[in-house]
């Protein structure tokens, strides 16, 4: 069994590009709890609100339910649910989890083959992080189920090299650093080490997990931060290419003022003349599935 493409392949009930991660969001959760306690099952009504924090904080803007992974999971042939009667998950629903005593862990063979290879939990945690997540959110999702990914091993992508993926990636990222100047499209930050820019990133509008194209309509350039919080829905556009803040978003100090809540109703700095600008309908697909919330009002002067 490889454990690694079949995770890599998890079903997603994503259609048209609507994210779906409920279901690799509990694999990583249950493969914290593995690393910290392997013999251990997961009690539904135990794991329950940290399940439901976990869709909150990572999961679509929307409301989910932490009892659909729970019991879908099983049809992937990776995860187990018996209740105080016996084996199989009672359904769906959150009630029927809890007052049937409902657990669930990964199925035998899985649990032996992570105790066999000790890199393979580490695997597995990059694999669902890099098919599901923009890359500026693996380590905070990975802190969150309390997994280390500087220990957990290198990650192997089901079918994919690493190395064109790489090169392409650094050619992406040149053009984009080209297309708005070496300048974060929303601060206008442009620092540089030397000759080299620092804290400058190319951000995907469209997350490349879900289809997002690798090229400049599809991409901003954007500094650690901005690229932080626009992948965490705080900050997006609205269609007229205008920046938007999530009234969900809560900063007091000048800092927080001055580098999130004043980018309220401004408008993108870049591309130069000439470069392709962010397509319209890979704004609708990041408004629709990242940005948290409704926008804030620009305060009127
Ligand atoms: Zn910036």
């Amino acid at each position: 069994m490889d454990w690694i493409e079949r995770v890599g392949k998890l079903r997603q009930w994503s259609r048209n590009g609507a994210r779906a991660p409920h279901k690799p969001l509990l694999m990583l959760y249950a493969l914290g709890r593995f690393r910290r306690q392997p013999d251990g099952v997961m009690r539904y009504s135990d794991v329950e609100q940290d399940l439901r924090d976990l869709l909150a904080d990572y999961g679509p803007a929307h409301q989910t339910s932490p009892a659909y992974p729970f019991h879908h999971l099983v049809s992937d042939g990776v995860w187990e649910v018996r209740t105080d009667s016996g084996a199989g998950s009672p359904g769906t629903g959150v009630q029927v989890l809890r007052e049937s005593g409902a657990r669930g862990q990964f199925v035998p063979g899985l649990r032996s083959a992570l105790s066999e290879d000790p890199a393979l939990l580490g695997r597995l945690a990059q694999v669902l992080l890099e098919v599901h997540f923009p890359p500026s959110l693996h380590g905070d999702i990975a802190a969150a189920v309390g997994l280390d990914l500087e220990t957990g091993g290198g990650a192997v992508l089901p079918g994919g090299g690493a190395g064109p993926g790489r090169r392409r990636a650094e050619e992406l990222r040149r053009q984009v650093l080209i297309a708005y100047e070496y300048r974060c499209a929303f601060c206008g930050f442009d620092g540089a080490m030397g000759r080299v820019p620092v804290g400058l990133e190319a951000a995907h509008v469209r997350w490349w997990a879900f289809q997002g194209p690798d090229d400049l309509a599809n991409c901003l350039c954007l500094c650690s931060l901005h690229h932080k919080l626009f992948d965490r829905g705080v900050l997006g556009l609205d269609p007229g290419r205008r920046i938007t803040v999530s009234r969900e978003f809560v900063g007091r100090s000048d800092a927080a003022k001055g580098q999130v809540l004043d980018l309220t109703g401004q408008t993108l700095i870049g591309p130069q003349g000439g470069s392709e600008r962010v397509a319209g309908e890979h704004i609708a697909w990041h408004t629709a599935q990242v940005f948290r919330g409704r926008p804030r009002v620009p305060e009127c002067v």
